[in-house]
């Protein structure tokens, strides 16, 4: 978990005015957090915090790569990540978040933004990503062609699933 305590930010430890804060993310990152569905990828995060007395403004911009699976050939690809997030904390007797305010307990004063990033990442992702044009693994889209095109007979027929179809599957896996 050493990789993440840089992103436990000690806001007691912070003076009035202007701190920044900067991040290089990766892979040991994303397993930190467990991320659900981001599991390759490197990020350039900086958080810019502005405090008055007991309130923080968060400003994080976010840049990078997030490696997923293309949604036509399922191979991997490289999605361009670009994001500006901002976030206001104020602290208080408990933790507590509503909308894009956080309350920190004030005697902890710990701000931990590594989930917060992550939900970033994840919303500057379009719902539907795929390689650039003919840029997809061709072998990979004969296949799924193949099951598409039986599938469309197994409708009119009783053809079995196609076996490589099933193998690949498991592969996928
Ligand atoms: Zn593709």
């Amino acid at each position: 978990m050493s990789s993440l305590e840089s992103l436990r930010i000690d806001l007691n430890g912070l003076r009035d005015g202007q701190t920044v804060l900067d991040y290089d993310l990766d892979e040991r990152y994303l397993e930190a957090v467990q991320a659900p569905d981001i599991h390759k990828g490197n990020f350039h995060v900086t958080v810019v915090i502005l405090r008055t007395d007991k309130f923080f403004e968060l400003k994080f911009h976010t840049q990078g790569t997030a490696i997923i699976p293309c949604d036509k050939c399922l191979d991997d690809m490289e999605q361009p990540v670009s994001a500006d997030n901002r976030l206001a904390v104020k602290f208080g007797e408990t933790y507590a978040e509503e909308d894009d305010l956080v309350t920190v307990a004030e005697d902890e004063g710990i701000l931990d933004v590594a989930w917060f990033i992550y939900e970033f990442i994840e919303l500057a992702i379009p719902i539907r990503h795929v390689h650039a044009p003919g840029k997809c693994n061709s072998a990979m889209m004969k296949v799924l062609q193949e099951h598409s095109a039986s599938r469309r007979d197994d409708e009119e027929g009783d053809k079995p699933i196609d076996p490589r179809w099933a193998a690949l599957l498991k592969i996928k896996e």
